[in-house]
């Protein structure tokens, strides 16, 4: 690779996006070989940014599109996605690994679709389907060209992905209105409904009761740990 110019673009990354980057990319500009043909979308995505995680972007100081074509010397500038960023509806689908957050995210009633033997494509196509936002740690997913909505979910732990996704689309909240095993709506229902499904010291214990109206699950106010609860009071207060 010639590094006075005369076959490679900079490419320049916004702070936000730098951990994307190889470790040698992460200070400064990155080069990369120019040929006339590959987009700035392509060169980019090359060097480990989605293109779900970029908003703005130059060329030579020039506003441009992923398919404009950077040549020798030009400078390419990568900004995030601003936030909130707006989606045409707040449903969402992750990926396999993502579990743990799709649980608290049903918690707090955003329709979240998951299922943890679901493979890449199939992903997708339910995605587009279904008017989903895909979200994922896999950049292989975020690369596929039938994808339209997705974004690449910060954070390892599921309470600071959970945090990531909020401050991302700022989705409406309605907490205990979704199922956490399968995402159906919550109904709520009268205790005498309910009885011969449980234990009697849980009848005795709580007042109000819902039932999952795709598969049955019977959930009761106050059942879930405090952790729960504190996630829920957590998140709400954030949007406060
Ligand atoms: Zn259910």
């Amino acid at each position: 690779m010639d590094e006075h110019g005369e076959h490679t673009a900079r490419v320049w990354v916004a702070d936000e996006l730098r951990f994307l980057l190889p470790p040698r990319h992460r200070h400064g500009e990155a080069m990369v070989p120019v040929d006339g043909v590959s987009s700035a979308g392509h060169l980019i995505e090359s060097l480990g940014v989605p293109r779900t995680e970029i908003g703005e972007l130059r060329v030579a100081g020039q506003p441009a599109e992923f398919s404009t074509r950077p040549r020798a010397g030009d400078l390419i500038e990568v900004f995030p996605v601003r936030r909130p960023q707006p989606v045409p509806e707040y449903r969402f689908i992750l990926d396999v690994h993502l579990g743990a957050l799709a649980r608290q995210m049903r918690l707090l009633g955003l329709d979240t679709a998951y299922s943890n033997d679901a493979e890449d494509p199939e992903i997708v196509a339910q995605a587009n389907r279904e008017g989903r936002v895909v979200l994922t740690q896999d950049r292989g997913i975020l690369r596929r060209r039938a994808l339209r909505a997705g974004a690449y979910v910060r954070g390892s732990s599921a309470a600071d992905q959970l945090a990531d996704v909020l401050d991302r689309f700022d989705p409406p909240l309605a907490p205990w209105t979704r199922c956490l095993t399968c995402n159906g709506s919550l109904v709520k229902v009268d205790k005498q409904d309910v009885s011969h499904l449980l234990e009697p010291g849980t009848l005795r214990a709580y007042t109000e009761f819902s039932r999952c109206a795709a598969c049955g699950q019977v959930y009761w106010r106050g059942a879930h740990a405090d952790r729960l609860q504190e996630l829920v009071a957590q998140a709400t207060r954030r949007q406060g």
